[in-house]
């Protein structure tokens, strides 16, 4: 009895050891060209930048180590050249992990607001507004958008394909994740409007579709419009409950997690308005 016990605890033992790799397994990778030398890294709903440059290759953001070992992996099938550079678009965890796969003996850039190291990683290169470089043929605009989505957070323009890489302030036809959680939403409204200072055509983001430069508009159109309607309900003095079952966004209704986040990212908003001392 003791025995058959103990096996039937080693047996599930087994099923959970053996199920992991496979749930790894199911990880949605890809690396697909957006636009030249210039290639979106899709590690289920992340993506990085992968930059194909004369000189080596420039990587915007490992995502996470398994996700850059994947990545490192297999970019011979873009490329035979090795990573020269790792440029974080920001610190934060789910976008700025396992750097150490690409830094040993890269040029590693980050702004000057992120942290000493990034997972263990330490940057070789700072900037505090702009930084250009020249990599093997392409040319890359590095511009600080400002405190709102985390404090270091950067656009990354790519030339001459004019790609621009953001990440999480804005993304194509894409509600804002969640509760918009740790955030200065009018720092965010100004950071989408720096993006839109920029000169590019293509908006390749964080998460979610390719779009255009107009993108980046509606986005910020977007939260200035969450922001109007749930301000003017609190001061008419409605309930967060109130807003919820009221303010439809209804226009947005075709774009991605709509269903999933407009409740959260009014609540975020209410949270944030009254947080901020701009109602009671
Ligand atoms: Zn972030």
């Amino acid at each position: 009895m003791t025995n058959l016990l103990s096996r039937g605890v080693m047996a599930a033992a087994l099923v959970v050891l053996t199920a992991l790799p496979a749930l790894a397994q199911d990880a949605k990778r890809a690396i697909t060209n957006v636009a030249g030398d210039v290639y979106r890294f899709q590690n289920n709903f992340h993506f990085a930048l992968v930059v194909v440059t004369d000189d080596g290759v420039v990587v915007v953001d490992p995502i996470n180590k398994e996700a850059a070992g994947w990545l490192k992996d297999n970019l011979s099938s873009v490329t035979d050249k090795p990573v020269t550079h790792l440029i974080y678009s920001h610190s934060h965890g789910d976008h700025a992990s396992g750097g150490g796969v690409f830094a040993d003996g890269a040029e590693v850039i980050a702004h000057a607001n992120a942290p000493a190291e990034i997972d263990g990683v330490t940057p070789t290169q700072r900037f505090d507004d702009q930084m250009f470089m020249d990599i093997g043929g392409k040319s890359f605009e590095l511009t600080w958008l400002g405190e709102g989505h985390g404090k270091d957070l950067i656009a990354v323009v790519v030339r001459p394909e004019n790609v621009a890489f953001i990440v999480d302030a804005a993304a194509p036809k894409r509600l804002p994740f969640r509760d918009m959680p740790n955030s200065n939403i009018d720092g965010w409204i100004d950071q989408v409007r720096a993006v839109e200072r920029l000169d590019f055509d293509i908006f390749a983001p964080g998460h979610g579709n390719v779009g255009t430069r107009a993108d980046a508009t509606d986005a910020r159109i977007y939260l200035e419009l969450l922001k109007d309607q749930v301000l003017g309900g609190l001061i008419a003095g409605k309930s967060v409950d109130d807003l919820v079952a009221t303010i439809t966004l209804e226009d947005y209704s075709d774009w991605a997690q709509f269903d999933n986040w407009r409740e959260a990212n009014i609540r975020g908003m209410a949270r944030f308005l009254k947080e901020s001392g701009q109602v009671n």
